[in-house]
């Protein structure tokens, strides 16, 4: 599971691949940054 930063909302998403679009905004994909995983103990 990768995460994906919003950078127009900053809404998170998580997802396998990369979304089309932003679910809270609708920015396009070109928004999304891709941010490791949060990897916990
Ligand atoms: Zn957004």
């Amino acid at each position: 599971m990768a995460v994906f930063k919003c950078a127009e909302c900053g809404a998170v998403l998580e997802a396998r691949c990369k979304p089309a679009k932003c679910k809270n905004c609708g920015a396009e994909k070109d928004k999304l940054v891709k941010e490791e995983a949060p990897k916990k103990g």
